[in-house]
């Protein structure tokens, strides 16, 4: 199973789970369940390679990083 990165959408917490299935993730800080899972292969790769929270207002709007078509963190 692969771990998955998401971000908090209250309080932008940057987190690793590993999520089977239908399982809703939570915030370990706020326990908000509202996250972003964010794709290894999009995103905060080229902005965060030393784990910098900056993915999750700059992915809100845009995936700079990203020319996927399937990219979960900018909704494209
Ligand atoms: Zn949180």
């Amino acid at each position: 199973m692969p771990i998955y990165e998401y971000t908090c959408e209250k309080c932008d917490k940057k987190f690793e789970m590993l999520v089977m299935g239908k399982d809703r993730p939570a915030c370990p800080a706020c326990g908000n369940v509202r996250v972003k899972r964010l794709l290894s292969a999009c995103g905060f790769v080229s902005k965060g390679s030393g784990g910098e929270t900056v993915s999750a207002s700059a992915g809100a709007s845009s995936c700079s990083g990203c020319s996927a078509s399937s990219c979960a963190s900018c909704g494209v």
